[in-house]
């Protein structure tokens, strides 16, 4: 069967190749002829692939950044460098009717012919032959495209290497994609290119729901983009638009009902504009190079959210603070729905275009929930537990309140809820700021990252770089059962960073006392009547009132707010509670006023105990009023109180003893409240009484002479000159015995400092006899004495 269909052709060929040659054909001659052929195709192929190699597809598209919401609508988009709406048609978006339309209408055999169609070539070859002149109507959608990529004068060598490009197309690419480029690149007039681009700006639609009608006028528009401007010439267009319609009817395309549609379908098309929505997270996704780009950005709820920014920000002016910038993020997919960069990118006095969300600026004390449920993690600190707010210096770093006023005990909730300075630096000492640091690094915080080496303990209270973005992404992990997530602001974000930041336990401390309303950061401005979702949330101020910043969340959603200039002015009125706290309200009860979401619920390794109201510490046998307080099992620390201890007096309790000194007779017990040294001296500088154990028996061999710390410098009984024009302080070192924790210094009989007995401490002296002390924290007592001199150095 295959013999004799390749014989028929050669029998014609055969009797007139014989007729004129005068020669007989032989099998042999056949066998020759073949060869031939082949060996011709062959060269083709070869010389076809060569110039392929030498004259590669140019077939490098630039498209517009197109960036769309969660519902997949275009909120913004950017022009291509040559200035074109250039927007790239998804293979998806290629609907059955667009396809089935545009290849009615341009080239009936596109997915039978192989780029090129012979038969209208060679039609157009001879018509330009005889009437010499250009016709067109041969170009294949193939070539189309080839031309679209590599526009120029028209002449036969332009149509020769359309050809070979067409053939190029074809090799490299699917039917499919083929007709994609052809979509993506035919002129609509104007600066628009494509379909995607025309169906946009004109319909305000995506090319996939495009009706017949539309489709055909947009088809036409190609042919004539000078002539048939839409929104300019409609009823020109609707008159060819129907002329085509009628075309497609007679070639029997679409049904009779369909074409009727079409023919009814009034055209009101006009020139729209691209929409410039959520303008700085487009800018700023942009800079990451693809063309599509889908947010998760929930218009509504940003749209909203820009009006309430502005809004405030307008009547924050007259405080002199003209800046905010707002994130919202999802707690249960992670997306970030909202983003706020500044109060109005048009605003060109105050740098709106700046993006406040990801500016460097200084965090204030949003890091102190952070830091705190890592210390309850590392069993250091429990909600009720006592801390003490008074006067402390680290090597030089000595932190003061933001009111500047020390409150004595205070359980770390409340250091919590009023912001602290003091606890928050000693809870940080005790658990290591690399700790803090690290943790910071592995969610994303990048110029903490840069300048690990450089921070210190005042990182805490916002002496380091953070941003909107990063802290409303931390913030989320207390909603999450202390996990980070890395926030998704794109669909490419599909595989989040995870992070166990703290236990669920911790989480749902921090959860508990942030939520609580009866605090003194609560905006005095916000009216008691205003309703609000239940949520937990934290302010930051950072030094000198540059950035006040408020960061809430609830089960639903996280919101971070920050409130500044984008100058970096410090503004007197800046705060965190009172200017940034507002508007989070703000923002909660529109997004999430109607909520019916529960509250946090403890999570299984949190427990409640009793403990010692005075110290927090679980009670023992002489504590007298006892709290209920959550800890984590295994992990708080289970200390008992020793607050209150049985002290041996003298009769006139004026004298107390140790069990070596008691005497036989004459002494009586007392339960008393041991306080602190450091306790001892806030009290007396301020007035306040407490309970005072007496003096030590002066005779007592255990304390003043057994064990006592050995002051190892200064010298007893040297003299020290310090040079009057660079004082320097003096060093204090000691030696304490082994079972010792903690020492304390007094100078002159004044409270100094408490220390770790290894520790190095300083002080500056004045001239004159000194007497320094060094009392370990068994009670165990040195004095020295030196003579400090200034001299002339
Ligand atoms: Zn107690
Ligand atoms: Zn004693």
């Amino acid at each position: 069967m295959t013999r004799l269909r390749i014989l028929a052709i050669p029998k014609r060929f055969r009797a007139l190749i014989s007729q004129r040659m005068k020669i007989r054909i032989t099998k042999q001659h056949i066998i020759k002829f073949f060869k031939r052929l082949g060996i011709a195709i062959l060269s083709l192929v070869v010389i076809f692939f060569i110039l392929n190699w030498i004259f590669p597809l140019p077939d490098k598209v630039e498209y517009s950044t197109m960036i769309t919401d969660n519902k997949g609508e275009l909120i913004n988009a950017y022009l291509t460098k040559d200035q074109k709406w250039r927007m790239k048609t998804e293979l998806e978006e290629i609907s059955p009717l667009l396809q089935k339309t545009i290849i009615a209408k341009e080239d009936k055999y596109f997915y039978s012919h192989p780029g090129i169609n012979p038969i209208a070539v060679g039609r157009a070859f001879f018509k330009n032959l005889f009437r010499m002149q250009r016709t067109s109507g041969a170009s294949t959608i193939t070539m189309q495209v080839a031309r679209a990529l590599e526009p120029g004068k028209r002449n036969i060598w332009s149509k020769i290497r359309e050809m070979f490009r067409a053939f190029q197309l074809e090799i490299k690419y699917s039917k499919k994609e083929i007709l994609q480029l052809y979509l993506n690149l035919v002129p609509y007039g104007g600066n628009i290119e494509g379909v995607k681009a025309a169906s946009l700006l004109y319909f305000k639609k995506n090319p996939d729901h495009l009706s017949l009608a539309e489709i055909t006028a947009l088809s036409i528009i190609p042919n004539r983009p000078s002539s048939l401007v839409m929104g300019k010439n409609n009823d020109l267009i609707v008159q060819e638009r129907n002329r085509w319609l009628r075309k497609f009817a007679a070639d029997k395309v679409f049904t009779e009902k369909e074409i009727e549609d079409a023919l009814a379908e009034p055209m009101n098309a006009v020139r729209g504009t691209v929409p410039h929505y959520v303008q700085h997270l487009s800018y700023k996704l942009k800079k990451q190079g693809d063309y599509s780009i889908k947010t998760h950005i929930d218009l509504n709820t940003q749209l909203k959210t820009e009006k309430l920014v502005e809004d405030y920000a307008r009547s924050q002016r007259l405080k002199g603070i003209k800046n905010a910038a707002v994130i919202i993020l999802d707690n249960k997919t992670h997306k970030v729905i909202t983003y706020v960069g500044s109060s109005g990118f048009a605003d060109t006095t105050d740098g709106g275009q700046v993006n406040g969300a990801n500016a460097i600026r200084q965090p204030g004390s949003t890091l102190k929930p952070l830091l705190y449920a890592m210390c309850f993690d590392e069993g250091l600190l429990t909600p009720k537990l006592m801390m003490t707010d008074v006067p402390v210096n680290y090597q030089g770093y000595a932190p003061e309140n933001y009111d500047q006023k020390f409150n004595g005990y205070v359980t770390v909730e409340y250091a919590l809820e009023h912001s602290l300075n003091i606890p928050a630096v000693k809870s940080l000492q005790s658990l290591g700021h690399d700790k803090l640091i690290q943790k910071l690094s592995e969610c994303n915080f990048k110029q903490i990252r840069i300048d690990q080496h450089k921070l210190g303990l005042s990182m805490i209270l916002g002496g380091c770089g953070t941003t909107l973005e990063e802290l409303t992404g931390l913030f989320s992990s207390f909603a999450n059962k202390g996990v980070y997530f890395s926030p998704s602001y794109t669909s490419k974000d599909t595989i989040h960073k995870k992070v166990n930041v703290v236990s669920d336990a911790a989480a749902y401390m921090v959860d508990e006392i942030l939520s609580k309303v009866n605090r003194p950061d609560f905006p005095l401005t916000w009216s008691a009547t205003e309703k609000m979702p239940k949520i937990a949330w934290k302010t930051g101020t950072s030094y000198g009132r540059r950035d006040g910043w408020s960061i809430g969340f609830n089960k639903n959603y996280t919101v971070g707010v920050w409130c500044g200039n984008f100058s970096g002015v410090g503004v007197a009125d800046l705060s965190g509670a009172e200017v940034a706290t507002p508007l989070l309200f703000k923002i909660f009860n529109t997004i999430d006023y109607d909520s019916d979401e529960d509250w946090f619920s403890p999570p299984k390794d949190c427990e409640q105990r009793m403990v010692c109201s005075e110290t927090g510490l679980p009670p023992g046998d002489n504590c007298t009023n006892k709290i209920l307080d959550e800890f984590i099992p295994l992990i708080s620390s289970t200390q008992q109180c020793n607050n209150r201890r049985e002290v041996l007096l003298s009769a006139d309790e004026k004298i107390s003893y140790c069990k070596s000194c008691v005497p036989e007779t004459g002494y009586k017990k007392k339960l008393m409240r041991i306080t602190e040294p450091e306790m001892q001296a806030y009290f007396s500088e301020n007035g306040m009484s407490y309970e005072k154990v007496p003096p030590h028996n002066e005779n007592c061999e255990i304390i003043f002479k057994g064990n006592a710390p050995n002051i190892t410098f200064p010298v007893n009984g040297s003299e020290y000159l310090i040079s009057k024009k660079n004082p320097e302080p003096l060093m204090l070192t000691c030696k304490a015995a082994l079972d010792v924790n903690k020492v304390y210094w007094y100078i002159d009989d004044k409270f100094y400092k408490a220390a770790h007995p290894a520790e190095k401490q300083f002080f500056a002296p004045t001239e004159g006899p000194v007497k320094i002390s060094c009392t370990d924290d068994k009670g165990r007592n040195r004095n020295i004495r030196i003579t400090v001199k200034f001299v002339n150095l």
